[in-house]
């Protein structure tokens, strides 16, 4: 499959579901639809399978990976929950949160998974053709974003094919990743919880359910946010943000009254924002002009995402 003429996308259907089942059980790699953006997945108990994906992406092996179960149920025969994380289960699953939690002595991940750490991420997915995956291969999936590690996330199979290319056997394209931007990641420490990573889920609806984030500085250690680098998501060129005007040589990305040239939202909604935020990345990168301009986004609910992703594409 050098010729790249040849297409490795393929619309979903029943035989596309049934073939990305018989390569991901051998061992192989898929990219496909989830809600958030399209995950390259791999067998997580296969430790030459999850090599693919680092190789794949050019991940530093530092940098663990989010792994996906079809229901609570296969979590918890990978990690131990205590009565907060299946709080938090019960309330965001299938949706867009992951729980860090220690790994259980005897589940069967590769440990090139979780990098070595005592801990593992877990999320059980919402997206229809993910889930049906996880249901019919009967494996944990570990699935990072499906782009080379550092580049701009992928919303679209468009995006995978630009950015992986005939590394990956198969790309299922169910449509635009709904709700654009990764999971929000929460991590358990024996007396609180910390967000590694704001994502759909915000911090206020997560306290909700069991109480403020109480351990900020905590998160911050390196060893335990491997994969929080400082730079990430980046368009390769110069990013400016907070930006109501463009100068000539700039790209501008709108929000809102600030019109762009592509916009976020022009009427402001925080969640179609989202939705947009790495197509307009991916329009931007391929614009003529050499340099960005990003409109200023509001931080409120998920606004706290975006600008988390815009402050590391600028960096
Ligand atoms: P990605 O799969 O590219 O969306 O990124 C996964 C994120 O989850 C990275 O930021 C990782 O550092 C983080 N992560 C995965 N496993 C762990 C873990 N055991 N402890 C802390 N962070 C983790
Ligand atoms: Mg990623």
């Amino acid at each position: 499959m050098s010729d790249k003429s040849i297409s490795n996308i393929r619309k979903v259907d029943a035989t596309a579901l049934q073939e990305a089942v018989a390569l991901l059980c051998a061992g192989e790699l898929v990219a496909l639809p989830t809600e958030t953006v399209y995950g390259l997945a791999a067998r997580a108990d296969s430790e030459s399978a999850v090599a693919k994906i680092y190789r794949a992406k050019g991940r530093p092996d530092f940098n663990p990976l989010i792994v996906h179960v079809p229901s609570l149920e296969a979590a918890e025969q990978i990690a131990a929950f205590d009565d907060r994380a299946r709080a938090l289960a019960a309330s965001f699953w299938p949706g867009a949160l992951t729980l860090v939690l220690p790994l259980k002595a005897d589940a069967a991940i590769a440990p090139a998974v979780t990098a070595g750490l005592p801990t593992i991420a877990l999320r059980c997915p919402a997206h229809p053709v993910m889930r049906a995956v996880l249901a019919k291969t009967g494996l944990p999936l570990a699935a990072p974003s499906a782009n080379r590690s550092g580049g701009v996330s992928p919303s679209t199979a468009d995006h995978v094919a630009a950015s992986l290319g005939v590394d990956v056997k198969l790309i299922l394209d169910g449509g635009a990743a709904q709700q654009g931007i990764e999971s929000t990641i929460v991590i358990f420490r024996d007396t609180g919880w910390s967000l590694l990573r704001p994502g759909p889920i915000t911090a206020s609806q997560i306290a909700e359910i069991i109480g403020e984030e109480n351990d900020v500085t905590a998160s911050l250690s390196g060893i335990e946010a491997p994969g929080q680098l400082a730079s990430h998501y980046a368009p390769g060129k110069p990013v400016r943000l907070d930006a109501l005007t463009a100068e000539a040589d700039e790209f501008h990305i709108g929000f809102g009254a600030v019109a762009g040239e592509v916009t976020l939202t022009a009427s402001g909604d925080l969640a179609e924002a989202a939705a947009r935020l790495y197509t307009c990345l991916h329009l931007a990168a391929g614009a003529a002009q050499p340099r960005i301009a990003i409109a200023p986004v509001p931080h409120e609910g998920i606004g706290a995402a975006i600008n988390d992703r815009l402050s590391r594409a600028a960096t």
